[in-house]
């Protein structure tokens, strides 16, 4: 099954050329490295396919591209025709990355504009198909590059994932100022790490604080979606190629990732969720 509304598009990226096929773009971004932000993204666009829809990743996180191994997918892209790259698939999500093309080395010293450019050719030169919804999983941090990709590409809006201290969260809100700027709609934050429970005897530590991100979305006017523990399964699960979402949909964090990525699909098709539910009338 596949939703059928049109989204509207945002004051900033309407003037921007879709990308035939592709319904919607969100960026899932983060201020800083290792917060999870390509677990994150990862297990959002498993959500979605958990929820029916036609869904792509792509892994713009050049310097550091972590969607092949944590879709466990391995190998080169096809060409098909001269330019057009064929998408790799995997429990139901299409995936382009630079980790499928390049060795992970050369990227690290691409410069700014050689980013930009590696990361739209990944947009446009990709025979996505039809897709409901693409996930670019963006680099950490608000320099040029990841700026323009911002101003770049025709998206939905932006999702920022922080875990909930303080020194995690002054970076978050730079990337929410960066969306800002550019005018992407700012779909919300999700507190990642959240809080631990010890699987031995239950007991709950707050590792990373604990709330940080309700309180910075609340104060910054913006939605807040959730959070996802910090807990074992999602970085063996990880790890192993083998996404919480997809191999342990009944879990109770894939219902979390499930739940959050509802959320998005619900507000990036305002005109939707806005719609009164139907009126059952018995006669
Ligand atoms: P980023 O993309 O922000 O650099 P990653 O998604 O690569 O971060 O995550 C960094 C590490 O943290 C990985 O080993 C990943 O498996 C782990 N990780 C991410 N989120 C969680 C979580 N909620 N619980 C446990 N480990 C996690």
């Amino acid at each position: 099954m596949s939703a059928t509304h049109p989204a509207s598009a945002s004051p900033a990226t309407s003037k921007l050329a879709g990308i035939p096929g592709i319904r919607h773009i969100i960026a899932v971004a983060s201020g800083k490295g290792g917060v999870g932000k390509s677990t994150t993204s990862c297990n959002l666009a498993l959500g979605f396919a958990a929820i029916g829809l036609k869904v792509g990743i792509l892994d713009a996180d050049v310097y550091g591209p972590s969607q092949p191994k944590l879709f466990g997918l391995r190998g080169k892209p096809r060409l098909l025709g001269s330019r057009m790259l064929e998408p790799m698939e995997r429990f139901g999500v299409k995936v382009m990355s630079i980790g499928f093309l390049v060795e992970e080395d050369n990227a690290m010293i691409w410069r700014g504009p050689m980013v930009i450019s590696a990361i739209t050719q990944m947009l446009r030169e990709v025979a996505w198909g039809d897709l409901d919804i693409l996930v670019v999983d963006l680099p950490p941090g608000t320099g040029d590059a990841q700026l323009t990709m911002a101003q770049q590409t025709p998206l939905a809006g932006a999702v920022i994932v922080s875990t909930p201290q303080d020194i995690a969260l002054i970076d978050a809100r730079r990337g929410i100022e960066m969306f800002r700027k550019v005018n992407v709609p700012m779909l919300g934050l999700i507190e990642n790490m959240s809080s631990f429970c010890c699987p031995a005897c239950n007991h709950v530590t707050p590792i990373f604080g604990h709330g940080g991100a309700r309180i910075e979305a609340e104060t910054r006017g913006i939605p807040y979606l959730g959070e996802i523990p910090l807990d074992i399964a999602i970085r063996q699960t990880s790890d192993d190629g083998r996404p919480i979402v997809a191999t342990d949909p009944d879990s109770v964090h894939a219902k979390r990732y499930i739940d959050i990525a509802r959320q998005l699909w619900a507000s990036i098709n305002t005109d939707v969720a806005s719609k009164p539910p139907p009126r059952i009338v018995i006669e």
